[in-house]
């Protein structure tokens, strides 16, 4: 992985260089193509040595170049400054050998800031110089004559600089490329090790790059999504669990009732000299065991009823108030008979409600019929019904014997109960507030118990209130 990076970014590199390099001999040989037009352009080309000649260099027009801001000079054979008119370089009326021929020899050396045209009249034995100042002028070019006899040392010494200067450059490119792939391999690297963990299922893998570019995008997102699959899997794992207690759960409770009626059963088949009394006992246990397997099993349907995808409810808009005042009036004669207290706190005001009037009546069924199944006689039964914000909230509450606080949270899972032998007086399959919770979540609602034993429980119920 890093060293494909890293040949990647030396190929990158050296592809760069090459076409950069393409680039400026291009542009060089631009340049000079460039200069070429303009110096062909300029009205010193137009103004040459050769072509304002005359025999008698008193007689030279000098108009058109003076005009343009250039310069005549005529030497003579004597190195004497015989005629000058305009632009004057050499400043003096009488130059030296060497000062001429030092001028002859500069005066197409790159850089110099003046144009010179020279011309030879053989006829009046002078040098006639038509001086321009240089607006602008690339001097490139590379020279070579193959008659010389030193062109392999010379290429010799610009290849060794040549290749010197490649070498530089590869090493350059090299270091750059590795400081650049490390920058992105790195990270990467990370990014790997992380997803292989998670991969093999340790899903606390996160990834911490330190750093605030486009890579700590990369570490949120998958820092997020290692979150959301952790949470996933730990809530398939709680699934799978509940699913494996839920079973166990049911075989449990209903090998209890089967078997006394199977053994009750046989008892009597096995017996039929028994007395009428003895049967009509015997056949009351294998009644009573088939109405608990019965609950059971309806309780359980009633659940699996609610958690199927198939399920709908059947709403209507109603005042809530107007219908828990019914409900609790429908289960007033269970409360006298059992010997409860109870007040009641419903307002007189509309709260309307969307729900499915049925399944509400048994929300209100299971959770009155527990307080009366598992309270003592003289317990007092307390409903409050009020508005916060845009919902109505039920309180019901007892202050009975209460549930274990630890348990509290748990309650309303299926076939949690308090302690079993609590339960087989009364008969509960563990399955009432199970059904309570899912018939509340159905209408987008909550339910939430708060207790302790001896503290009573105070169930509270919350329900989005509509217009
Ligand atoms: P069950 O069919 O056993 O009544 P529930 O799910 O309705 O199942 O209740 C779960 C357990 O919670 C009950 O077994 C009981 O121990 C406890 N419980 C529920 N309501 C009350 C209450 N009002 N007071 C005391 N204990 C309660």
């Amino acid at each position: 992985m890093n060293g494909k990076i890293k040949n990647r970014f030396i190929i990158n590199y050296f592809i760069m260089f090459i076409i950069s390099i393409v680039i400026t001999i291009l542009a060089l040989v631009l340049m000079s193509f460039t200069s070429d037009i303009i110096y062909k352009n300029l009205t010193q080309n137009l103004c040459t040595a050769e072509s304002i000649m005359n025999d008698d260099y008193q007689n030279i027009n000098t108009a058109k170049v003076l005009e343009k801001g250039g310069g005549v000079q005529v030497i003579d054979r004597d190195y004497k400054v015989v005629f000058s008119a305009g632009l004057d370089n050499f400043g003096k009326a009488r130059l030296t050998a060497g000062e001429f021929t030092d001028f002859l020899v500069n005066s197409n050396h790159p850089g110099i800031t003046y144009d010179y045209d020279i011309a030879y009249n053989s006829k009046g034995q002078f040098w006639l110089i038509v001086t321009f100042p240089t607006s602008i002028r690339i001097d490139f070019g590379i020279a070579h004559n193959p008659e010389s006899l030193e062109t392999k040392g010379a290429a010799g010494v610009l290849i060794a600089i040549l290749l010197f200067y490649f070498l530089m450059l590869g090493v350059t490119t090299v270091i750059y490329s590795l400081l650049t792939s490390f920058s992105f391999v790195n990270p990467l690297k990370k990014l790997i090790e992380s997803t292989k963990r998670l991969k093999e299922g340790d899903y606390s893998a996160r990834l911490n790059l330190n750093l605030k570019n486009e890579f700590k995008e990369i570490q949120e997102t998958f820092n997020s999504m290692a979150e959301e699959i952790e949470r996933e899997i730990s809530l398939r794992k709680q699934a799978e669990e509940d699913r494996k207690r839920l079973v166990l759960d049911i075989s449990h409770d209903l090998k209890n009732p089967l078997a006394s009626i199977m053994g009750y059963a046989e008892l009597c088949r096995e017996n039929p000299h028994f007395t009428q009394d003895e049967y009509r006992e015997y056949i009351r246990v294998i009644y009573d065991n088939s109405i608990r397997a019965n609950t059971l099993i309806s309780d359980l349907f009633n659940l699996s009823r609610l958690e199927s995808s198939e399920f709908a409810l059947n709403k209507s808009r109603v005042d809530l108030c107007e219908y828990v005042r019914a409900e609790m009036g429908n289960m007033l004669p269970i409360l006298d008979q059992a010997g409860f207290r109870y007040d009641f706190d419903i307002p007189e005001d509309e709260m309307f409600v969307i729900i499915d009037q049925n399944q509400m009546a048994r929300v209100f069924q299971n959770l009155l019929q527990n307080t009366v199944n598992y309270n003592p006689e003289g317990t007092l039964l307390t409903l409050i019904l009020k508005k916060e914000d845009s919902e109505a909230i039920i309180i019901l509450k007892d202050n009975g014997i209460g549930i274990p606080a630890d348990l509290a949270k748990d309650i309303f899972k299926a076939f949690v109960r308090v302690d079993g032998a609590r339960n087989s007086k009364t008969g509960g399959t563990g399955l009432g507030l199970a059904i309570v919770d899912k018939i509340i979540k159905a209408h987008d609602g909550s339910i939430s118990l708060v207790t302790d034993e001896d503290c009573g429980c105070e169930f509270t119920i919350r329900l989005p209130i509509v217009k």
